[in-house]
C-alpha cells in the first residue's frame, strides 16, 4: 500500500451533470471542493452540451453506469460527504435513492435542480415526484432555489414570507432542513430552516447580474464545509460568504452568462525565480 506524504483531505463526491464550460455542475463542484481544501470525486449524471450562452442538449447516463460509478467510489471507503446536483430524470434518481438507502450516514446535500438559468429542462416530471417523495428525505438538507421550492412544496414562492413557508412544509414532507436561497430578491437572503430553528441570512446582491453555477457551488460549498466537520448552520454562513466573494471576483469567459470564479482564493503569482532547481547545470 501507498504511504501517505501529507495531511489528507476530506474526500466529497458530486453527483452532477457535466456542463463542459465548466461554470455549473461536475467543474464547478470539483473547483469548490478545491477551494476548502477538499478532494473531489465526480460521478457524472449526464452530458449537457453547453456553453456561455445556454444549454443546448442533455444526454442522461446509463443508470446502471452511474450506479457502478458511484458504487466503485464510495467503497474505496474515505468519502466524508456527498453533493447531488441535476439528476435529469427518474431512472437516474432511483440510483440515487438506492444508493441513500444503503448509505444512511453519509451527509448529503441535495440540490433538486430543475431548469437552467437559460430556461432548459434539466429533470423530468416523474423525477420530480421522485425526489418529493423519495429524496428529500434521506438527505442532510436540501438547496432549493424559489422556484425549485414552489415545485417541491406547491405553493408560489416569491419572497421571505413564503420561503419560510415552503421550508416549513417541505420539513413536514420529510426533509431533515432546508435551505431555500433568494439570490433573484432584490436582497439576496437566504433562509434556514432546520425543523427547529428558522434563520434568515441577508447578503446584497453582489455584481454581476447573470451568473451561471450559482446554486451548484453553493451546495458544493455546504457539502464541503460539513465534509470538513463543520455543523450545518456554519456550513451554510461559510459558502454563502464564499459564493458572494466567488461572485464579486467573477470574469466573463464568453459572450452569455458569468461563471463564478471558484478558485479566486488562488489568485497567487507564481514567479519561475520562486521554483528554481538547487543546483542547474546549463549545456549549451
Ligand atoms: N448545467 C448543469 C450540468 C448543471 O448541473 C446546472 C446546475 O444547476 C446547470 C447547467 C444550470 O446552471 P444555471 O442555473 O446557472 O444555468
Amino acid at each position: 500500500m501507498n504511504q501517505p506524504t501529507s495531511t489528507p483531505w476530506p474526500v466529497v463526491l458530486t453527483v452532477a451533470g457535466f456542463d463542459p464550460s465548466a461554470g455549473a455542475g461536475i467543474i464547478a463542484d470539483l473547483k469548490t471542493f478545491a477551494a476548502h481544501n477538499c478532494y473531489g470525486v465526480a460521478a457524472i449524471t449526464a452530458l449537457t452540451v453547453q456553453n456561455s450562452q445556454g444549454v443546448a442538449s442533455v444526454h442522461p447516463v446509463d443508470p446502471a453506469v452511474l450506479r457502478a460509478s458511484i458504487r466503485s467510489l464510495l467503497s474505496d471507503g474515505r468519502v466524508k460527504a456527498i453533493k447531488i446536483g441535476m439528476l435529469s430524470n427518474r431512472a437516474i434518481a432511483e440510483v440515487i435513492g438506492e444508493i441513500l438507502e444503503s448509505n444512511p450516514d453519509l451527509q448529503a446535500v441535495l440540490d433538486p435542480v430543475l431548469r437552467s438559468s437559460s430556461d432548459y429542462g434539466l429533470l423530468d416530471a416523474s423525477g420530480l415526484d421522485y425526489i418529493r417523495q423519495q429524496l428529500i428525505s434521506r438527505v442532510t438538507v436540501l438547496t432549493p432555489n424559489l422556484a425549485e421550492a414552489a415545485a417541491l412544496a406547491g405553493i408560489p414562492v416569491d419572497n421571505v414570507e413564503s420561503m419560510k413557508a415552503a421550508a416549513r412544509k417541505l420539513v413536514e414532507m420529510g426533509a431533515r432542513a432546508v435551505v431555500v436561497t433568494g439570490g433573484h430578491l432584490d436582497k439576496a437572503i437566504d433562509v434556514l430552516f432546520d425543523g427547529t430553528t428558522m434563520e434568515s441570512f441577508a447578503g446584497d446582491r453582489v455584481k454581476p447580474e447573470n451568473t451561471h453555477g450559482t446554486g451548484c457551488t453553493f451546495s458544493s460549498a455546504i457539502a464541503a464545509n460539513l465534509a470538513l466537520g463543520r455543523q450545518l448552520r456554519d456550513a451554510v454562513v461559510l459558502a454563502k460568504a464564499y459564493v458572494v466573494e466567488a461572485i464579486r471576483q467573477a470574469f466573463s469567459t464568453g459572450p452569455g452568462r458569468i461563471p463564478l470564479n471558484h478558485l479566486y482564493r488562488m489568485s497567487q503569482p507564481v514567479r519561475v525565480t520562486d521554483h528554481a532547481p538547487a543546483a542547474a547545470e546549463v549545456t549549451r
